[in-house]
């Protein structure tokens, strides 16, 4: 056996972060916990670090530092602080793998620093490649660093495909590509009752227990419609070659079509635990803690096309996809404000994808060369998104 490979985890205090703890830490011949980093909970890192004596770990503020440092083990785990921490850590020379699952904009960063230092990066955070992906694929490349997609439905197409290609998916054969999407906890509600649902109810998706805000994501399709950019941007699938359908039981993953009419399903029990043990140990397979698909119990499989009238936010998607330039990176920003808003009870539910469409109608797609005009556009549709929740409010 090799020497363990070195693993940070960007957000591991975080649903994914959890999980990607438990898969490594049932191969400690293969893996090494390297650095952790967490934003709020210091109880949940300390312990984490009690437990996996990590070379750093990484907290937001000096004052998180000091607590932080009074309950790790002295000489064992080194504290950092703040965005550079986090940049440090994914960057540096022993790190092997970085898994990035911080949730939204503030993962961009230290995702792209591990990207621009040629490392294997785990990708959960879809927001960055979102934001910023002509300017990340282009670092990976330049780069030599190997990306590897966590989420459910990337990993499964990435499964189904021959080898890990990117662009030119027609010249190898590939049809399209399609996007299973549960539908989140609001697929049958009533179409009336949905300006009224708590972020309670949005935060109960039926298959996965994840984080707030994606939770929210899955419950507006938001989720999808940022699933659709990152397809496209990891695949080099065009929105035609992208179709989503919904699966409510989130037993097959996503698929590919061939143009010989063959379509390859990835299946399995939904357990964000696969996707990164096979992206863990890329090209091997591991074990993982996942039982096995029991099928004749699960007894059917359903599949329905999406409805866009429930769901504006996957128009919404694909819009943002064929503008192109800034229009993802604020669509994404605007979502983030919406979502925050929402949770907070400053927002209805359809005031999300209401505030999002107003953002994007008020903005004018620009060209993207640089992370500052990714930057740029975050800030501006952030800014544009709080005046028009301040504006709906003033409305209601
Ligand atoms: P989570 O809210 O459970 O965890 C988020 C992590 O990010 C935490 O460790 C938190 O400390 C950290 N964090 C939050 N804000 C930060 C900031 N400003 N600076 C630094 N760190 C910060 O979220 P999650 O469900 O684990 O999702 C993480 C990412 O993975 C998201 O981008 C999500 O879309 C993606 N993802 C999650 C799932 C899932 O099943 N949970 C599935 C697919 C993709
Ligand atoms: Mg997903």
């Amino acid at each position: 056996m090799n020497v363990p490979q070195n693993l940070t985890i960007l957000g591991a205090t975080g649903s994914i972060g959890l999980s990607t703890l438990d898969v490594a830490e049932r191969h400690p011949q293969r893996f090494r916990i390297f650095a952790l980093s967490a934003n709020e909970r210091i109880d949940a890192l300390a312990g984490l670090c009690q437990r996996h004596k990590p070379r750093y770990a990484v907290v937001a503020h000096a004052a998180q530092a000091d607590a932080l440092a009074s309950r790790v083990e002295p000489g064992a785990t080194q504290i950092l602080v703040g965005p550079p921490g986090l940049e440090q850590i994914s960057a540096h020379p022993e790190t092997d793998c970085v898994m990035a699952a911080i949730v939204g904009a503030a993962g961009l960063a230290p995702t792209l620093a591990a990207a621009c230092a040629g490392k294997k990066v785990l990708l959960a955070n879809k927001e960055a490649l979102v934001m910023a992906g002509p300017i990340f694929m282009e670092a990976v490349r330049t780069h030599g660093a190997t990306l590897l997609p966590i989420d459910s439905e990337h990993n499964a197409i990435f499964q189904c495909l021959p080898n890990f290609l990117s662009g030119d998916l027609g010249g190898h054969g590939v049809r399209r590509v399609l996007l299973t999407a549960s539908g989140g906890p609001f697929r049958e509600i009533e179409l009336a009752r949905l300006q009224s649902v708590t972020p309670e109810e949005a935060c109960a998706h039926p298959n996965w227990v994840m984080g707030r805000k994606i939770s929210v994501d899955s419950a507006t399709m938001m989720n999808k419609a940022l699933e659709i950019i990152e397809a496209h941007w990891l695949f080099g699938a065009t929105p035609e070659q992208i179709q989503v359908v919904i699966h409510p039981q989130s037993v097959v993953h996503s698929m590919v079509e061939y143009a010989d009419g063959s379509v390859i399903a990835q299946l399995g029990n939904p357990d964000m635990r696969t996707p990164i043990a096979h992206a863990l140990a890329y090209p091997e397979r591991i074990e993982a803690g996942v039982g096995s698909l029991d099928l004749t119990s699960i007894g059917r499989l359903d599949f329905a096309p999406p409805d866009f009238v429930r769901f504006p936010a996957l128009r919404l998607g694909y819009r943002a996809l064929k503008e192109g330039g800034t229009s993802p990176a604020t669509l994404n920003a605007a979502n983030e404000i919406a979502v925050a808003a929402f949770l907070e009870l400053r927002l209805p539910f359809l005031g999300i994808t209401a505030v999002i469409e107003a953002v994007m109608n008020d903005s004018r797609p620009r060209a993207l060369a640089t992370l500052q005009d990714v930057l740029d556009a975050d800030a501006a549709a952030r800014r544009s998104a709080v005046l028009q929740i301040d504006a709906m409010a003033a409305r209601a």
